[in-house]
């Protein structure tokens, strides 16, 4: 996509918000169902790191050595679910571009690895998925996962050509997630997201770089008396990924197209030279700093607490309380409540008193915008 392209994006999607004024008005009647944060429901609490970078996700090919070609594809800080297949379609033609082998091996069982190496078999490549852990032991099974690029670089840091990657990957990446949506074996749904904010915007804000039209139904309410208090509440539809159902349902359809799965630890690139296939697709996703020496990789870390689930919540939702973030996303097992994005924390324990300070603030929410 080109520039003016993406200018005729912008407006269309501009347009596209103004003539939602109808169903703002419709929207006024909704109910929320009540969510219940009471403690009895909680069923785990878990931290994930985000591989992010700055500069945005790498994608590219590279001489390994005389013998071996590597084809990069990680680093999508928080938003990996939601660029898997944009990002895996850029990985296949610089593969393409790099090396014509038949046999591949992928490094990683995240999301980005499956992802890659499932289109890299459907298109006749004999592939082989090494990685430490599968799921559901990796961080993308601990993704909310809300299909949205956020927490995915520093736009200060990045430049022209790689934002028109970017919006071509999540453009992709959504178009290709909407396929799913019929099926309810891959966990892939469209949910109304609220996001509610106690401040109105100084100014109105500009469409989103990659297309608002990513984002159906979006309308911005500034109604306070209507809406709970809130002074700005912005509510679109947002495709929501199962991830536990998703991953699964990806090595599934992986290993039906002639794929294979090899559980293998690298620590060095010793042990990637060692293996058989000539061509080495790098997801490794935070693992590619240590392997690759990619100091600009960061670790941005999250912590999930999960409740039973409520089959009535239709809704998910961000917002802050006493300054601090909040997200909730119903799964079909489980209710997923997050928020929390600390950038250079290295920590898979779970930290309680933010568990407990997430607990609180949800509380809160469920009794203002479901009254109780
Ligand atoms: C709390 C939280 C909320 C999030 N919410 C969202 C969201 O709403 N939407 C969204 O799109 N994204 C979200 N994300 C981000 C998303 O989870 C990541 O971007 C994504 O999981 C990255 O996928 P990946 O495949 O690159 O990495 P991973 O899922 O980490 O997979 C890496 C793979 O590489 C393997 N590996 C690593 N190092 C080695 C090694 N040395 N040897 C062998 N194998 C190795 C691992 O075992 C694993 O199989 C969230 C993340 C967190 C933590």
């Amino acid at each position: 996509m080109n520039r003016r392209d993406l200018l005729k994006l912008t407006a269309f999607s501009g347009a596209a918000a103004l003539a939602a004024a109808a169903p703002a008005r419709a929207e006024l009647g909704r109910r929320f169902a009540r969510l219940d944060v009471s403690p009895s429901r909680v069923i785990r609490t878990v931290a994930g790191l985000r591989p992010y970078r700055p500069e945005g996700f790498v994608v590219r090919a590279e001489r390994l050595s005389r013998r071996k070609t590597l084809v990069h594809n990680y680093g999508h800080g928080g938003a990996g679910v939601t660029m898997s297949w944009g990002s895996a379609a850029l990985a296949v033609r610089a593969l393409d571009e790099a090396a014509n082998e038949r046999r591949i091996a992928v490094l990683g069982c995240g999301v980005i690895g499956l992802t890659t190496a499932l289109m890299l078999a459907r298109r006749g490549k004999q592939v082989t998925i090494y990685a430490a852990d599968l799921p559901p032991h990796t961080t993308s099974n601990i993704a909310a996962a809300v299909w949205g690029p956020a927490t995915l670089f520093n736009p200060a840091r990045v430049d022209d050509a790689f934002v028109e990657r970017f919006i071509w990957a999540a453009r992709y990446s959504q178009r290709a997630f909407q396929h799913f949506v019929n099926d309810p074996a891959y966990g892939v749904r469209w949910i109304r997201q609220y996001r509610f904010s106690h401040r109105t915007p100084e100014r109105e804000p500009e469409a989103a770089v990659y297309g608002d039209d990513l984002f159906p139904g979006l309308v911005r309410h500034r109604d306070p008396t209507s809406w709970f208090g809130y002074a700005a509440v912005e509510a679109h539809y947002s495709l929501m990924i199962d991830p536990d159902i998703y991953l699964r349902a990806l090595m599934r359809d992986f290993e039906g197209a002639g794929g294979r799965i090899a559980s293998r630890r690298f620590d060095s690139l010793a042990d990637v030279e060692r293996l058989d296939e000539r061509v080495v697709v790098n997801c490794l996703g935070l693992g590619a700093r240590a392997l690759f020496g990619d100091e600009e990789m960061i670790p941005v870390r999250g912590q999930m607490t999960f409740l039973m689930a409520q089959p009535e919540i239709d809704y998910g939702y961000v917002t802050s309380e006493n300054g601090h973030l909040l997200y909730m996303f119903p799964r079909r097992g489980a209710i997923a409540l997050g928020g929390s994005n600390e950038y250079g924390n290295w920590s898979l324990e779970p930290d309680w008193e933010d568990m407990h300070r997430m607990m609180i603030g949800h509380a809160a929410v469920a009794a203002r915008i479901a009254g109780g």
